[in-house]
């Protein structure tokens, strides 16, 4: 018997919720509820800083209201840190974990990434000498902890943007699981939550494309399942730049103002993308009769109107 499938809502409670994150919470819904599955949502506030409790509250009525309903949870980052820190321990106890002191500037300084690229990390603090690890200890900052790579291809076949190859060595360098702050990193706390919640089924902007090879990696060292990718275009205010919070005409508040209904910002948002074929008013039910990830094929963006 297949086992079912578990697809997720995982936002970043920083703001209220914007047409891009309706439109990805959207799909993910589609895809599980297309195949008989089950949601689970996830509070990811691993940034103490920026996640907010009003947001936190904010996003669970905005899912409710937009009829986007979940099966499981809400789950927290900010309960997780046990088992982030068994998976730290797994991987630093294959001797792949090392301290890393580079600040944000020393990286930039190293290699500055054309816009949009992504920052290769060059290795600095995996060559250090003994004599220079206990210079940059005697600081007093504590460091990041990054995970060792290798040369090698990590490959896997998208449902919406196809065949994504990385070498994580040529591509990536060795990356952050633990912040300087202490705060486990995005990429760790995403493969064990997703694993420890039964996720089988990732729906998220294709900005996080090329975050997938490492997860991949993460899941290859821990043990721990692939669940299926898809990776949907990002919604952009113009030309390669996706909308945020700061675009006040995609926030939820405006589109309730221009749409009045939940249906009616549902219709439109899954017209402009190519999910249904009118703008008209749908409910999330509505959307599945017609739903097909084939629309979305190989696209990266669409422009908001
Ligand atoms: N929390 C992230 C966001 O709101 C999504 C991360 C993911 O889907 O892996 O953009």
């Amino acid at each position: 018997m297949e086992s079912k499938v578990v697809g997720r809502f995982a936002p970043s409670p920083t703001g209220r919720m914007h047409a891009g994150n309706i439109y990805a919470a959207l799909v993910a819904w589609l895809v599980a509820k297309s195949q008989g599955g089950d949601i689970v949502l996830r509070i990811e506030d691993l940034d103490r800083e920026r996640s907010k409790p009003r947001f936190i509250d904010a996003v669970q009525r905005d899912f409710e209201m937009l009829g986007l309903t979940w099966d499981r949870g809400p789950f927290f980052q900010h309960d997780r840190d046990d088992a982030y820190a068994e998976a730290f321990r797994t991987l630093a106890d294959k001797g792949l974990v090392y301290p890393c002191y580079c600040t944000r500037a020393d990286l930039h300084a190293a290699s500055a990434p054309h816009r949009g690229e992504k920052l290769v990390y060059p290795g600095t603090c995996r060559h250090l000498s003994a004599e220079e690890r206990t210079a940059r200890e005697a600081s007093g900052r504590k460091p990041a902890s990054r995970l060792m790579v290798d040369d090698e291809e990590i490959s896997f076949l998208d449902a919406v943007q196809g065949r994504y190859t990385q070498n994580l060595e040529r591509d990536c360098g060795d990356f952050l699981i633990r912040r300087s702050d202490q705060a486990f990193a995005y990429q760790l706390a995403v493969v064990v939550d997703d694993a420890a919640q039964g996720v089988t089924s990732v729906v998220r902007g294709v900005d996080l494309l090329c975050s997938t090879p490492q997860q991949i990696y993460l899941q290859n060292l821990l043990g721990l399942p692939h669940p299926e990718y898809a990776h949907i275009p990002l919604l952009v205010a113009e030309e390669n730049r996706r909308l945020s919070k700061r675009d006040h005409d995609a926030s939820l508040e405006t589109l309730l103002a221009r749409f009045k209904t939940p249906e009616a910002i549902l219709g439109h948002i899954a017209g402009i993308t190519g999910l249904a074929p009118t703008c008209d008013p749908a409910s999330a039910d509505e959307l599945l009769s017609c739903f097909s990830l084939d629309a979305l094929h190989g696209r990266i963006q669409v422009k908001w109107e």
